[in-house]
């Protein structure tokens, strides 16, 4: 399934369109106008303000309060356009590339790409399927010029439920202590986990079933216990860090992680109207 830069553009060609499409979003599952109590309200747009009001009583709603959009000064169509180059592109969207496509300052662009990021972080534990979830650690080359490479590089957690969904955090160190808060944050206790054999792993098998496949030695398959979803998972965000964002900062490192963990969870799907509904779900 597609959606073309075309589609997107005849659907919203001005920001009365792109509000009006976040203010239905906003209010599809309004029976009733919240301050007068009449049923299926009508509200229409006031002139002039990012408004709308119930015919009824006044009421007013400003969609944009309280999502990315609301102290930004940039117009909606922008913003949706870069949604839109987010939610296609494969390795990632730099502030750079987005700030060529757009036609904004680099700062707004920069600004721009955090702030829908922010909308790609997910929550859920992983487990619900009974499939077995790969957990494994990898080091992520960071800018600088350390000669030591585990100095210069940043580890990211990931836990995969095979032919499912994918939970990343990055840490300053993997450890036993940062790997086990990470693993009960996000699968249910009880679930089948493959590992490799590091000791960092080593409390697992006290809440989870598991098994562990030795990576030193080359056995890549034990048994049919792999890592191999989740390898394909890191090979693929460190090719876009060092092709698309050319080495990250730590503190940046994080919210490239979680837009590579979202565009794996939604890669059967069309990311753009998900990504659209995510920014009226208020917290
Ligand atoms: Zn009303």
């Amino acid at each position: 399934m597609r959606y073309t830069l075309r589609q997107m553009q005849q659907t919203f060609p001005d920001d009365a369109a792109c509000l009006d499409f976040l203010f239905k979003a906003l209010n599809r599952n309004m029976a009733a106008c919240p301050k007068c109590g009449v049923e299926r309200p009508g509200y229409y747009r006031v002139k002039n303000r990012k408004c709308y009001e119930c015919k009824d009583c006044g009421n007013q709603i400003y969609p944009l309060v309280g999502t990315i959009f609301q102290k930004s000064s940039t117009p909606l169509t922008l913003w949706f356009h870069a949604i839109y180059l987010l939610s296609v592109s494969k390795n990632g969207v730099s502030a750079k590339e987005l700030e060529r496509q757009l036609g904004t300052s680099y700062k707004t662009s920069h600004r721009m790409a955090k702030m829908i990021r922010l909308l790609m972080q997910e929550r859920g534990r992983l487990g619900r399927h009974g499939f077995p979830i790969e957990v494994d650690e990898a080091y992520i080359k960071g800018r600088g010029k350390h000669h030591n490479y585990h100095d210069n590089s940043t580890p990211v957690l990931a836990a995969v439920e095979v032919g499912g969904q994918i939970r990343t955090r990055v840490v300053e160190k993997a450890t036993l202590q940062t790997a086990m808060p990470f693993i009960f944050e996000n699968v249910y206790k009880g679930s089948t986990l493959h590992t490799d054999e590091s000791k960092i792993y080593k409390q697992v098998k006290q809440y989870y079933k598991h098994d562990s496949v030795r990576h030193i030695a080359k056995e890549f398959v034990r048994n049919g216990v792999t890592t191999n979803h989740i390898e394909g998972f890191f090979s693929q965000l460190k090719r876009s860090v060092d092709g698309t964002f050319h080495a990250v900062s730590p503190y940046y490192l994080a919210s490239y992680v979680s837009e590579f963990a979202y565009r794996y969870n939604h890669r059967t799907e069309v990311m753009f109207p998900l990504l659209l509904e995510k920014v009226v779900r208020r917290p």
